[in-house]
């Protein structure tokens, strides 16, 4: 079983080194710290590390160690929520003597030694405290890494809402929320947004483009960012709002770049979308996705295209 032979790697390799993706989100932090602390708590004599670029605005949650290159030396490198070499947060994570993926995005990478990637699970941490569980008692689910996991799987289900919440996950939550942490503290700091957070929301809904199928579209221009004092990865506040109208089937949006171009974000309540982010230098989950656009003109024909993803999709008569 793959979990077994990723235990074995971890009672093997001392240090452990662990990575997530480049911009954090709750679940690249919780299933990577979680994962750290569940080994510190195991093996206390094992030099374990987390890496990768600062954590922004979600150092409330965890923040990122700095090591020297030559820790990779005899290093177990683990990375988790990452599809692929390229999101990987802090390049060196080739140098150690082992690599191993956790992940649950489409396998369309299978980077590593050892790659354990399962689509179905709601999250990364919902993986990682599958790891623990499978471990016969090696790794211990600390109260610090329950905290961990919990923020994670509440990150990628948005607080269950989402259709990867199965059962399981619903279990998942539960074992974690017996441990000694504050989960409404968690759910409270991730419902929070600045003053001019809620006015980027407001900025999108007003600029917000409706088709008649129900495929949404806003460009947030750099100076909506700037004009706001918003720092990149508070941006990512505004992801969600869109799905809310209820007219509203599939959107994206557009977020104009420093060095140019657009990052964008697609989400959809039903039609698949992750093969128009993968048209577009993206990728991501079915319904959850992230793409580029190098200018205005890709954004119109990502527009373009979402829309008949929309329209197909209501013809089709789900
Ligand atoms: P985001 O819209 O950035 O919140 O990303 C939604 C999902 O798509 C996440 O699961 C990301 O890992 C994935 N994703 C975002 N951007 C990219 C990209 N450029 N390439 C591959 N996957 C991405």
């Amino acid at each position: 079983m793959i979990q077994t032979d990723i235990i074995n790697a971890i009672k093997a390799n001392n240090p452990i080194i662990i990575h997530r993706h480049v911009n954090p989100d709750p679940d690249a932090l919780g299933s990577q710290v979680g994962l750290a602390e569940a080994i510190r708590a195991g093996f206390p004599d094992k030099q374990v590390y987390q890496v990768g670029s600062d954590t922004g605005n979600l150092s409330w949650l965890a923040q990122e160690q700095t090591i020297s290159d030559d820790v990779y030396k005899d290093a177990l490198v683990i990375v988790t929520d990452t599809a692929d070499t390229p999101r990987i947060s802090d390049t060196r994570f080739n140098q150690g003597k082992m690599l191993i993926k956790i992940d649950h995005h489409p396998n369309d990478d299978a980077y590593g030694d050892l790659t354990w990637v399962d689509n179905d699970a709601s999250s990364a941490s919902e993986l990682i405290y599958d790891l623990i569980a499978a471990s016969d008692g090696t790794l211990k689910l600390s109260d610090q890494a329950a905290r961990m996991l919990y923020a994670g799987i509440v990150g990628d289900t948005g607080r269950f809402l989402f259709n990867n919440t199965t059962p399981h996950t619903l279990q998942v939550a539960a074992e974690l929320i017996k441990k000694d942490f504050d989960p409404t503290a968690i759910n409270n700091q991730m419902n929070t947004v600045t003053l001019a957070q809620a006015r980027l929301q407001g900025y999108v809904i007003d600029h917000l483009k409706i088709s008649p199928a129900g495929a949404a579209s806003v460009t947030v221009p750099r100076t909506a960012i700037e004009d706001l004092k918003l720092a990149d990865d508070q941006v990512s506040a505004v992801v969600g709002t869109p799905g809310r109208l209820d007219i509203v089937v599939a959107w994206a949006e557009f977020i104009e770049q420093a060095e140019g171009g657009y990052r964008v974000h697609l989400r959809s309540k039903g039609p698949i979308i992750n093969t128009l982010a993968k048209a577009h230098n993206g990728g991501g989950h079915p319904l959850a996705s992230g793409a580029k656009a190098a200018n205005f003109d890709e954004v119109i024909q990502i527009e373009t295209q979402l829309d008949q993803l929309v329209k197909d999709y209501s013809t089709s008569g789900k």
